[in-house]
């Protein structure tokens, strides 16, 4: 069987470069997804998280807490892949970081934020946890500003739903299915459950894919398997250097405590950017996190998912976490990374007392990541500002890319860069 190009995996990068390919050029390109289609309502249950041992004793000698942590590693395996499951919120990350390199995806950036429609978390959905917190923001002098969403709030029937982060039941937020859809009515063919062990090459010339075990040969091959998912192909290629190493995560904590009856699970998630005053890549906003429920229970206080408030703190992590090539993942917190994170930690305990939540209530969940990135980063593996691997017809474009930490939602950028790498390879009659 041979195709113009392969992608591999269906998710934030994938599904772009599947689309953009394919309303150009009908019928030639082929899409190998390791998970299956699911329902979004269903997309919780393809969760596939990782956990990266503990480092052998404290990464830093001062740590109270978490010393020697892994980290816990979340994504999803289906068709779709991550997006299925985020928080809808969208903002331009490494912007400038990514002109300094050449590429500046301005264009690409202003287009998807009208294809997605992007909007700022309207008032009347925020729920009565997130206006306290807000209040409290705005006495102990925070900035504050509503959180841009690719929602569509006037789909979302209840204020009170709090899915997002599960799949949204009412279809309400931007997932890749859209595109995906779309991509498919250009004649796009989608292999779900097909999972691409390697890339084959010969004579520095991509000639296409190993997949399940048998061969598929095509003109050009899109890797679009993830940050983890990516580097794994390519060593298993016999791709070497840089590859699997530099991985970020924007590693994030919930801090929690208890404010009886006020249903803040289910509120709309991250409905508010807290603003910090430093130039540090430091993120707060409004999160519930079950977990907490769970610590509390575990010492011995009565508590319900209804009387639990949060806030999440993210910090833009330093990329020295490492995917391995048998798979496993290296990843703590480094002595920066500690420094940031308890800062982010204290400020919102301040923040919760003052919405009044009891002190002696607050406690912080482990440490875990939601955006892993930089395993064959844009300036190492892949060339700037062309964008192109040193294997001619080989293209990346997922998280892999990114150059470092965002410290935020990476989405937009992730899905900029495929559209721009689309575009080249058009440009290049590459297909
Ligand atoms: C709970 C949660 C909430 C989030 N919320 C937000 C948010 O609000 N805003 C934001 O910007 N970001 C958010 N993110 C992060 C965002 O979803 C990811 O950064 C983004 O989806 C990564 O895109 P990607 O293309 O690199 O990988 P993915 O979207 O994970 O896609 C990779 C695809 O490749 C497939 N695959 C893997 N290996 C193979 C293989 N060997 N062969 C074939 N297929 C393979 C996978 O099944 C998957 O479909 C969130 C993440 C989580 C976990």
């Amino acid at each position: 069987m041979t195709s113009e190009v392969i992608v591999v995996g269906s998710g934030a990068g994938g599904a772009t470069v599947a689309r953009e390919l394919s309303r150009k050029i009908k019928g030639k390109i082929l899409l190998l997804e390791s998970g299956n289609r699911v329902n979004t309502k269903q997309a919780y249950t393809q969760y596939e998280n990782y956990l990266s041992p503990p480092v052998e004793g404290p990464v830093h000698e001062d740590m109270p807490f978490w010393p020697g942590q892994g980290l816990e590693i979340a994504r999803l395996t289906c068709v779709g892949g991550t997006t299925l499951v985020t928080a809808g919120t969208c903002v331009r990350k490494l912007e400038d970081e990514l002109k300094k390199l050449g590429i500046d995806l301005s264009h690409e950036f202003e287009s998807l934020e009208h294809e997605l429609k992007v909007n700022n978390t309207p008032d009347w959905i925020l729920g009565r946890g997130t206006k306290k917190i807000l209040e409290a923001c705005e006495s102990l002098g925070y900035d504050v500003t509503p959180m841009p969403k690719f929602i569509d709030f006037s789909k979302c029937k209840s204020k009170l739903c709090g899915n997002c982060t599960l799949g949204c039941p009412e279809n309400a937020k931007w997932n890749a299915l859209e595109f995906l859809t779309e991509a498919e009515e250009h004649g796009l063919i989608l292999q779900q459950n097909t999972r691409v062990d390697r890339v084959l090459i010969k004579n520095k010339r991509v000639v296409g894919v190993r997949a399940n075990g048998r061969d598929i040969f095509s003109r050009a091959v899109v890797l679009a398997a993830g940050a983890i998912g990516t580097p794994l192909i390519l060593r298993a290629s016999g791709c070497e250097g840089e590859i699997g190493k530099n991985l970020f995560v924007n590693t994030y904590v919930t801090v929690g405590g208890i404010m009886n009856g006020v249903e803040f699970n289910k509120e709309v998630a991250m409905g508010l950017l807290i603003n910090e005053q430093s130039d540090r890549k430091l993120m707060l906003a409004p999160h519930y996190a079950r977990r907490i429920v769970k610590i509390l229970t575990q010492r011995g206080l009565k508590v319900n998912e209804e009387d639990v408030i949060g806030i999440m703190v993210k910090i833009g992590d330093e990329n020295q976490g490492e995917v391995k090539n048998d798979g496993t993942i290296v990843k703590y917190l480094t002595e920066n990374d500690f420094i940031n994170l308890s800062d982010g930690v204290q400020a919102a305990s301040d923040i919760l007392e003052e919405a009044g939540v009891n002190p002696s209530s607050i406690v912080c969940t482990n440490p875990r990541g939601a955006h892993p990135g930089g395993t064959a980063r844009i300036g190492g593996f892949v060339r700037a500002p062309e964008l192109e691997t040193e294997i001619e017809g080989l293209y990346i474009a997922d998280a892999s890319l990114l150059p470092e930490s965002t410290g935020g939602p990476p989405i937009l950028t992730i899905m900029a860069l495929a559209k721009r790498i689309a575009r080249n390879m058009l440009d290049q009659q590459e297909v």
